[in-house]
């Protein structure tokens, strides 16, 4: 028995199936069970590496979702939670923690003076629309196309961008949920005006990912965010930006300081964390007075606990500290991009690649339609993950590189496209 539990001796397929009947759908998040073909099952990951419990090793290219900046098991960072586990990680008491960690995000993120922690992206999307609700005494919120906010229930959205309100996106969510939510298309900057002048006095909030990183990795047009940020300042309306992946990942500052708008609200989380349960939202002072004032409500057990917040100040420190931090993963991201440019081209195939520093998307498309090509995708990742290479399954998922990934490291992933493109092709 290792402190993972008793070796079982099953495959990855076996060990999945055997998970149905004890986690329901075998994840317990709907979005892990994703355009699984062949299941993974971790035994366990350091640097860009994931090992699974039948002995192989895959580079890995998704990386959680996007937490870690300096790789899986990082040492820095490990120590430090490790240490604070030896100290009591959780009292439900104040600690010299919660300001390190509270003073760091705004240091860091230039919106944020003041800010409370939460235990995930959704927990503090959820409370930053509420806290944009009590500020403005206004419901109506405006999103986009394609981002993500979480699954609470009035921000789990279908697909469905024409200005009107979208469906629920999930079965058991009340059919008023979307009441007060809008959906325009990303980038289109016609169809948020006519929101505004259709709508302007009910707006409460405007809500998106900065570079929206949930439907491959689509940067915002010129001119799009200050759109955003002229209209709501002139309609009373609050700025949110969900930084939960670009937060500390796209710039130290998120997309915020990449692009130079500065939002009401933000919402901060994965790269924070290093991959500990923990995310933030804040604005100025006087934007979080209601929460300061107790009249907002926001609660929660393990809200901020210690551990966590002890993550996010190595986590931070290391950033801070890191002076060429940023450079150095654009650099990791570029040479990704080229590298798996010249694979596909070289396959004589096509493909949609979007990228912001670190944070890039690959999809293959149909040279015909120009449209994702998402059997095409699955194929390939299957092929892949065979070679030992693992990216998601589904396209609009990004890659999340590291400083853990190597030249080297990235060298092999493209080659073991090329390989698995060769393959494929071959049927
Ligand atoms: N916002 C964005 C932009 C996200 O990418 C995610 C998660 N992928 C969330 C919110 C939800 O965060 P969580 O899963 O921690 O609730």
């Amino acid at each position: 028995t290792t402190i993972d539990g008793p070796r079982t001796g099953l495959s990855n397929q076996a060990a999945y199936a055997d998970l149905h009947g004890f986690v329901a759908g075998g994840v317990s998040s709907n979005m892990r069970a994703r355009g699984i073909i062949e299941p993974i099952v971790v035994d366990s990951a350091s640097g860009c590496r994931v090992r699974d419990i039948e002995g192989n090793e895959l580079i890995d290219v998704n990386m959680g979702y996007g937490p870690h900046l300096f790789g899986y098991a990082d040492p820095d960072v490990t120590a430090q939670i490790a240490a604070q586990f030896g100290r009591g990680h959780m009292t439900g008491l104040p600690h010299r923690i919660d300001r390190e960690a509270a003073g760091l995000v705004a240091e860091l993120v230039p919106g944020v003076e003041r800010l409370r922690f939460a235990n995930s992206g959704t927990e503090a999307l959820m409370s930053a629309v509420r806290l944009a609700r009590a500020v403005t005494g206004r419901t109506l919120v405006l999103t986009f196309e394609g981002h993500y906010h979480g699954w609470s229930e009035t921000l789990l959205r279908s697909r469905g961008g024409d200005g009107r309100r979208p469906a629920p996106g999930a079965a058991g969510m009340i059919p008023e949920a979307m009441e007060h939510t809008l959906q325009v298309p990303w980038n289109d900057a016609a169809a948020v005006e006519k929101v505004f002048a259709d709508h302007g006095a009910e707006l409460a909030a405007v809500m998106c990912e900065p570079v929206l990183a949930n439907d491959g990795v689509v940067v915002p047009d010129a001119g799009f965010l200050e759109l955003l940020r002229r209209l709501t300042g002139e309609h009373g309306a609050l700025l949110v930006f969900d930084e939960v992946i670009t937060g500390f990942r796209v710039a130290r500052g998120g997309g915020q300081e990449l692009y130079g708008v500065v939002p009401d609200l933000t919402v901060v989380s994965k790269a924070m964390g290093g991959g500990f349960p923990v995310a933030a939202f804040g604005g100025s002072r006087e934007v979080m007075e209601p929460l300061a004032r107790y009249e907002a409500f926001h609660a929660g057990v393990y809200s901020g606990n210690h551990a966590a917040l002890r993550a996010v100040a190595a986590t931070l420190a290391k950033i801070r500290a890191a002076g060429a931090l940023y450079t150095e993963l654009d650099g990791i991201g570029a040479h990704a991009e080229a590298r798996v440019r010249e694979a596909v081209d070289g396959a004589g195939r096509t493909a949609r690649i979007g990228r912001v520093g670190s944070m890039m998307s690959v999809a293959l498309t149909d040279p015909a339609t120009g449209e994702v090509d998402e059997a095409g995708h699955r194929l390939l990742q299957t092929a892949c993950q065979r070679r030992g290479v693992y990216f998601h399954p589904v396209p609009a998922e990004p890659w999340f590189l590291s400083t853990a990934h190597t030249r080297q490291d990235i060298d092999t992933v493209a080659e073991t496209i090329s390989e698995a493109l060769a393959e494929t092709a071959r049927g």
